[in-house]
C-alpha cells in the first residue's frame, strides 16, 4: 500500500509543558577555533589572559564564511581542548575558566534609537558581520550575505514554524520574547528595504498567535502581519513556508531575494536584534535534552557549554544498562553521535537520548511510500539502488542534490531502511 506521509508525531507536548532552567554552573566554557563552513581558525588570545562577556577571540576562517569568535562568559584563558563540535567532528577549541562576573567588553554598549534609526544598510550588514550572526534555525548560513542582496526585497518572513519534532527553542523564544523577534524583523526590513514583514507559524499555536498579536499591537506603524500555516512536514523549510504563507512558488536552488523575498529563523531575528540594540553577539540559546534515555529538561545555556554538564545535571542517563542511541539536532534531521562530549554553538538546539531498540531492515517491498512522500520529488529508493552499484551518473539524474536531508523517506518505509542516511552518502559520492 503507498503510503504518503506528511504528518508525523512532533514529540513537543511533554516538553512544552517543562520550565526552562537557566543553566549558568559551568566552569569552563569552550569555543571551536574552526566550524563546517570554516576549516581553519587561529585565536588572538593566549593563555592567563582575562576575557570579557563579548570580546573577539580568535576568528574562524573560510572565505565568505570568515568570522570572529567572541567570548560568552568573562574569566581566564586557560588553554585548548579536543572535543566534539555539531558536525561531530573532533575539533580544537579554546578554553576560558568562567569568573562568573559575566563582566561585558567595554564595545558592549546599546545602541539609541536615534543612533539605530541612522544606520545604513551597510551598517545593519556590517553590524551582523561583526557579531558572526548566522542562521540559528540550523543551516548557519551567514546571516550578513544575506541581509547584503543587491535584489529588490518586497518581503521579510520570520520563520517560526520550527516543524523538526523534539525542538521548542524557537517556540520558546516566541513565548518568552516577542519583542526581540519583532524588532529584529523590522530592522531586517530596514536594511533590506522591505515594506512588509510575515511571522509564519504553526496553526496549532494559539498561544504563539495570541502572544505575538498582542505585542504587535505596539508596531502598528509598521505592515507585519503573522500567518497561520499547516502542521505538516517538512512546513519549516524555507521553500514551503514562502509557499503556503505567502502564495510564491520558488523554485528549489533559486535565491529567494530574486523572488523578493528573505527568510530568517525567528531566532535569528532576535539575535539580529541584540547585536543592533545591544552590539552583542549570540551568548545563549534554547536547547533541549528529550528521550527516553534521559529526564527531559529545557534549558538556556551559554554557547560554549559542553552538553555532558546539562546531562549530568539531569542525572545523567536513564537505564544505564540498555545501549543509548545520541541524536545532535532533531529526530529526521539530527546526526548521530556517538558520545555527549559535545560543545555547545549557535545550532546546536538539542539532544535526543533514546535506549536502543533492535529495527532490522527488511528487504524492500516495493511500496513506493519514500516515493510519494518525498517534498522534493525525488525517488530515494531508485537512489539507493543507484548508490548499491556506485552508478554516479544515475544518482546524478536521479537529482540527488535536490534532497533536503527531511528524513521523511525513512520515516516512511515500512522496510525500516535507512534511507536519509543512504542520501547523505550517495548525496557525498556523487559530489566527488
Ligand atoms: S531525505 Fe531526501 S530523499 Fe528522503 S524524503 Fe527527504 S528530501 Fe526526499
Ligand atoms: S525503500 Fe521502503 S518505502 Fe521505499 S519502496 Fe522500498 S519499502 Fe517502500
Amino acid at each position: 500500500m503507498i503510503e504518503k506521509t506528511r504528518f508525523i508525531p512532533d514529540g513537543k507536548k511533554e516538553l512544552k509543558k517543562l520550565p526552562i532552567i537557566n543553566y549558568t554552573d559551568s566552569k569552563y566554557l569552550y569555543y571551536p577555533v574552526t566550524s563546517s563552513r570554516c576549516a581553519d581558525g587561529e585565536t588572538c588570545v593566549r593563555g592567563g589572559q582575562f576575557v570579557k562577556v563579548g570580546e573577539v577571540i580568535g576568528t574562524r576562517k573560510g572565505a565568505f564564511f570568515e568570522q570572529p569568535m567572541h567570548a560568552t562568559v568573562s574569566g581566564e584563558v586557560v588553554g585548548t581542548e579536543k572535543h566534539m563540535d555539531q558536525s561531530g567532528k573532533s575539533v580544537d577549541c579554546l578554553i576560558v575558566k568562567n569568573d562568573f562576573k559575566y563582566e561585558l567588553h567595554k564595545t558592549i554598549k546599546d545602541r539609541t534609537d536615534e543612533e539605530i534609526n541612522a544606520l545604513t544598510k551597510e551598517d545593519f550588514v556590517s553590524i551582523v558581520r561583526e557579531k558572526s550572526l548566522v542562521g540559528l534555525g540550523g543551516s548557519a548560513f551567514p546571516t550578513y550575505i544575506k541581509l547584503s542582496t543587491k535584489d529588490k526585497i518586497d518581503v521579510v518572513v520570520a520563520n517560526g514554524v520550527e516543524c523538526e519534532p523534539n525542538l521548542i527553542s524557537d517556540y520558546a523564544l516566541m513565548l518568552t520574547n516577542p519583542k526581540a523577534i519583532i524588532e529584529g524583523l523590522i530592522y531586517a526590513m530596514k536594511a533590506s528595504g522591505a515594506k512588509k514583514g510575515i511571522i509564519a507559524i504553526k496553526k496549532k499555536y494559539k498561544e504563539i498567535d495570541e502572544r505575538l498579536s498582542f505585542e504587535l499591537r505596539e508596531y502598528s506603524d509598521y505592515d507585519i502581519e503573522v500567518v497561520k500555516i499547516g502542521n505538516f512536514y517538512p512546513q519549516g523549510w524555507e521553500i514551503l513556508t514562502i509557499k503556503n504563507a505567502l502564495g510564491i512558488k520558488i523554485p528549489q536552488g533559486e535565491l529567494l531575494s530574486k523572488y523578493g523575498v528573505l527568510n530568517f529563523n525567528v531566532s535569528t531575528l532576535a539575535s539580529i536584534f541584540a547585536a543592533v540594540k545591544h552590539n552583542l553577539p549570540v551568548l545563549e540559546r534554547y536547547i533541549s535534552l528529550s528521550g527516553d534515555g534521559i529526564t527531559n529538561q529545557n534549558f538556556r545555556a551559554r554557547i560554549g557549554t559542553l552538553m555532558t554538564e546539562l546531562v549530568e545535571s539531569v542525572g545523567g542517563y536513564k537505564d544505564i544498562e540498555i545501549p543509548k542511541v545520541l541524536i545532535l539536532g532533531g529526530p529526521m534531521m539530527g546526526v548521530n553521535v556517538s558520545q555527549d562530549d559535545i560543545v555547545m554553538t549557535h545550532t546546536t538546539t538539542s539532544l535526543i537520548v533514546q535506549n536502543q531498540v533492535d529495527l532490522h531492515e527488511e528487504p524492500c517491498i516495493h511500496c513506493a511510500s519514500c516515493v510519494y512522500s518525498c517534498p522534493v520529488g525525488i525517488q530515494p529508493v531508485q537512489i539507493m539502488n543507484a548508490y548499491k552499484t556506485r552508478d554516479k551518473d544515475m544518482i546524478k539524474h536521479l537529482g540527488i542534490n535536490k534532497c533536503i536531508e527531511c528524513g521523511l523517506c525513512s520515516f516512511v518505509c515500512p522496510s525500516k531502511i535507512h534511507l536519509t542516511e543512504t542520501m547523505r552518502k550517495a548525496k557525498r559520492f556523487a559530489s566527488k
